[in-house]
């Protein structure tokens, strides 16, 4: 790899992509650098682009979720896996990186992605800094991040589809407590509803209804192991009600999984569980305005169990990747990708990933 290095710089939300050159990093001891195989544009890399995310010190150079070689290493470095890594090997890393494990939300509350200092490749790290972000021909592994080996049975496009939808769909099936035998619906058919599907269709869910849109989507949500899938532009939320319930034993679903980020879900999402059951929002990383529910009718009569999810741990990062490695070859997660951009193309992607035309798109920084 040469002395300079092309990446794709966000300077400003609503401004076109630019490409700039970066110096290539000096390695302190237990640093990386990764070259980079595939990265993605996903739904929150179009957030970031219309700056509906606070914090973000821009320029950044997006890519949160990316997958790569270690082109060079400066020291022994072990992933969080076990694994000693060296140059050549196929390596992954979680994104998330700096959370302290000192403060009141590491320690105490043990909720550590709520700690403070915590940073994100790609989103709140700035490009001032250096090589932070996936859309770039290599990226800076600094000391302390989390990597992992590839295992040999993943391709970069398996890693990839699955990417940042998949980590936060782990998550949602923890907050979950999905049982076996549990039915589920499924609000939303972007990359983290369609990784949930799988995953409560792996962990054991009864049936499970998915919602949302367009077509080709509905039709993955099927191949990832939905039994239903409805059309949410062509039915009314009374239609979808009455085939949950016909689909439930006239009850409504066990589990409900919110991941379409849109806030008509929620008051919907809380007609479709049934009495006593379960609801994990994870679909708002933004704010997309307030919407109004009936606390009395949907959640204290209901005897409702509501919870949030927010960001991601280690253990999701090490967890998703043994689901990839053990099922990649039967879970079609590498056709959530839609297409492979070039660097000098992410502007288009960034608006084909808006307009929907793709679930995801996949960033190959070399081609
Ligand atoms: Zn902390
Ligand atoms: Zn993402």
């Amino acid at each position: 790899m040469s002395d300079r290095i092309l990446a794709a710089v966000m300077t400003a939300p609503r401004k076109p992509i630019e490409i700039q050159e970066f110096k290539r990093p000096d390695l302190p001891h237990g640093a990386a650098l990764l070259r980079t195989a595939r990265s993605e544009v996903c739904g929150t890399d179009v957030h970031l682009w219309h700056g509906r995310l606070a914090g973000v010190p821009y320029p950044i150079i997006p890519g949160h979720v990316s997958a790569g070689t270690l082109a060079a290493v400066r020291g022994p470095l072990r992933g969080i896996d076990g694994s000693d890594l060296h140059e050549g090997d196929r390596v992954v890393f979680f994104d998330v990186h700096r959370t302290c494990g000192r403060c009141r939300a590491c320690t105490v509350h043990r909720t550590p992605t709520r700690c403070a200092a915590r940073r994100v490749y790609g989103v709140t790290d700035s490009a001032d800094e250096g090589l932070f972000g996936g859309w770039a021909q290599a990226i800076y592994l600094e000391p302390g991040v989390g990597l992992a080996r590839l295992p040999d049975a993943v391709s970069f496009d398996d890693y990839i589809g699955g990417g940042c939808g998949l980590l936060t769909a782990v998550h949602i099936l923890e907050r979950a407590a999905l049982r076996p035998g549990d039915s589920v619906v499924v609000q939303g058919t972007g990359a983290v509803g369609l990784s949930a599907i799988a995953l409560a269709r792996l962990g054991g869910a009864s049936t499970i209804v998915a919602i949302g849109a367009p077509a080709g989507r509905l039709d993955l949500a099927r191949r990832m192991g939905a039994d239903e899938a409805i059309d949410v532009t062509a039915t009314t939320p009374g239609e979808r009600l009455e085939q949950v319930r016909s689909l439930t034993h006239g009850e409504g679903a066990d589990v409900v999984l919110e991941a379409a980020g849109a806030s008509a879900a929620v008051p919907e999402g809380l007609d479709l569980v049934r009495d006593g059951g379960r609801y994990v929002i994870a679909g708002h990383y933004t704010d997309v305005g307030d919407t109004s529910i009936n606390v009395h009718r949907q959640i204290s009569r209901k005897h409702l169990e509501i919870r949030g999810c927010w960001g991601s741990e280690p253990g999701h990062f090490l967890r998703a990747l043994s689901m990839l490695e053990r099922y990649a070859a039967q879970v079609p997660w590498r056709e959530v990708g839609g297409r492979t951009y070039p660097l000098d193309q992410l502007n288009e992607a960034l608006a084909d990933a808006e307009s929907m035309r793709i679930t995801k798109a996949l960033v190959d920084p070399w081609q």
